[in-house]
């Protein structure tokens, strides 16, 4: 049984814009939030929509527990929790954003680092046989190179490579790539092709309001203000034969010289990039390494661990960048950069037609 195909939040005309339409209308309904209505006026809280599996369409594996926290924070309404199957041990939240019914759940899990990615997938697509599409959202490690990566940038996978032999580094004999890149689906291709489009007639409207969507998100939820905000964050690029100092402390006592001069942007608005994605086995805390793996095939950011699942689940993986894959690696961006993948996430899906997740068979 699929949900109505106009929901009462989105006007009757909502399935027939385009795919840019529907993103000013987005974005103009985010600024009137509030607006028409009296702040003094109490509403009674409606219960939360009670949907079947059956509903669910849309797909977001989040890759940590913060990236989950970051994913439900940006649904525009939270439904009710479904009864699962007796021996079903995955947890799932549901809700919605922009009309499409979604199921969050996260990869973190150790089975699905390891061997046990397809009996997984399998698994989350037979518990909702009608989803349409998938997201693997999460933070990764950026790649410096000729692209210039910045940390709370997004990297949306138009495909991705798994890079193996990392643990047997310095030998560069054992590193290689498993010759498979994969690529995501024509449907999500289709959205990747429409949000290109947006940036070709606006490169500021996307990332300006992914900005907006990341802010508003601290101010929904005080316990969640340091996804909100990077006024604090700073962005250290060390080059890349300088190592970090004090191990398990930030960088307060790495010697600033030996920063990579970037020219600074005109404001702190996430860039979205379009490339390859690397992934891994092994976590990349080592600047010559990540380099090296650059050199071999070059991506624009370093995932760990999920390689395996994004085969299996056949998913878009969009990821942002909390660090440079080197020693002075610290988790300080974690938070804020997870909010602007999850937010990318959120306007992608804004911009999407209903009858796609409606109609057309995956
Ligand atoms: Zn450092």
């Amino acid at each position: 049984m699929f949900a109505p195909l106009l929901p009462p939040l989105l006007p009757p005309y909502w399935g027939c814009l385009s795919g840019f339409a529907r993103l000013v209308i987005y974005a103009n309904s985010q600024n009137d939030e509030g607006r028409g209505s009296d702040a003094n006026e109490p509403s009674a809280p409606s219960p939360p929509k009670q949907l079947t599996r059956e509903d669910y369409t849309v797909g977001w594996l989040a890759m940590s527990y913060i990236d989950q926290a970051a994913a439900i924070a940006m649904l525009d309404e939270t439904h009710s929790q479904l009864e699962m199957d007796p021996g079903n041990i995955r947890n799932y939240r549901y809700g919605e954003i922009g009309g499409h019914n979604i199921v969050i759940t996260s990869l973190d899990w150790e089975g699905c680092k390891a061997t046990n990615a397809a009996s997984i997938a399998d698994d989350v697509y037979h518990t909702f046989p009608s989803l349409r599409m998938m997201f693997m959202v999460g933070v990764a490690s950026g790649v410096p190179g000729d692209v210039d990566v910045r940390l709370g940038d997004v990297v949306v996978g138009t495909s991705v490579i798994e890079y193996v032999g990392l643990s047997a580094y310095p030998d560069e004999d054992s590193i290689g790539i498993t010759g498979v890149s994969v690529i995501p689906p024509m449907l999500l291709r289709w959205g990747i092709q429409e949000m290109e489009a947006l940036d070709e007639m606006d490169p500021h409207q996307v990332p300006s309001i992914i900005r907006r969507t990341v802010h508003e998100i601290g101010q929904k939820n005080p316990h969640i203000q340091q996804y909100s905000c990077r006024d604090s964050l700073q962005d250290l690029l060390f080059e890349s034969t300088y190592k970090h100092t004090k191990p398990g402390k930030a960088c307060d006592e790495c010697d600033r010289s030996h920063l990579v001069e970037r020219t600074p942007r005109e404001d702190d608005c996430p860039v979205i990039h379009y490339g390859r994605i690397g992934t891994s086995s092994t976590i990349v805390e080592n600047a010559g390494l990540r380099d090296k793996l650059a050199q071999l095939k070059p991506a624009l950011c370093l995932e760990s661990g999920n390689g395996r699942a994004i085969d299996f689940f056949k998913a878009l993986m969009v990821c942002s960048i909390g660090d440079y894959a080197d020693s002075h690696k610290n988790p300080e961006w974690e938070q804020y950069a997870a909010a602007t993948a999850a937010a990318y996430t959120k306007v992608y899906l804004g911009q999407l037609p209903l009858s796609l997740t409606k109609t057309i068979e995956s």
